[in-house]
């Protein structure tokens, strides 16, 4: 019963989505089964927020996952990501992208990012502001075990579209800036994180080229 409903809406919202943009269903929160039940309806790329949670699922759900870390990461917590993450979107501060990179290379692999920008300005959200690209692209010049490869950023907290427009406007400015100023050894931009449930097809018409959708997938 409940794999047809997640069936059912994972095939509605392909159809809203082009084929270039990849959905990452963000399985938080949703038991093994349920998780097993969006790889089964063929969604292999899945978004987890809590360390946690993540490690208890990972083994457990079966098929070709690559899992994507979409939620505020503590340092302390980064070493149980290395060498089992395919991209961690929520690179939000310095000390946290400096951790990644030292774990990275204790364990010897190379881990994919997008950095976090808090465009909507909101204090309950992290990421950078957009005046601190260039310092925070700098500090990744320092980080040789990261790979950048785009942009991430949550849309901000209203209905009015044309505020949401502005903000996922925004991020992609910042995406073709950096592309055009820093594409290099361990800067490969290619992905553009934002949209979810409410508010992906605004976020799509701007540029976006992964969506992070939840609720939608489970809501009957
Ligand atoms: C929960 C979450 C999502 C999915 O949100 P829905 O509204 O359930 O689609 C996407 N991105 C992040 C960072 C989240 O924490």
């Amino acid at each position: 019963m409940t794999e047809n409903v997640i069936a059912e809406n994972i095939a509605a919202i392909k159809k809203d989505i082009p084929e270039n943009v990849t959905l990452v269903g963000v399985t938080k929160h949703r038991s093994v089964e349920e998780t097993q039940a969006v790889v089964d309806a063929g969604v292999y790329d899945l978004g987890e927020n809590k360390v946690q949670e993540f490690l208890a699922k990972v083994d457990e759900v079966k098929g070709p996952v690559r899992w994507h870390f979409i939620g505020h990461l503590q340092r302390n917590k980064v070493k149980y990501l290395m060498g089992k993450v395919s991209l961690i979107h929520s690179v939000h501060s310095v000390p946290l992208l400096k951790t990644i990179e030292k774990e990275s290379a204790k364990h010897g692999v190379k881990t994919n990012v997008l950095i976090q920008f808090n465009l909507a300005k909101e204090d309950s959200k992290s990421g950078f502001m957009a005046e601190e690209y260039e310092m925070v692209m700098k500090e990744v010049g320092n980080c040789p075990h990261l790979e950048v490869q785009g942009l991430m950023c949550i849309g901000p907290m209203t209905k009015k579209s044309d505020e949401i427009h502005k903000v996922f406007k925004h991020l992609k400015e910042l995406y073709d800036t950096i592309e055009k100023e820093y594409h290099g050894e361990n800067i490969k931009m290619q992905y553009l994180s934002m949209g979810m449930t409410d508010d992906y097809p605004i976020a799509i018409e701007e540029g976006a080229t992964i969506v992070r959708i939840g609720r939608k997938i489970f809501n009957r």
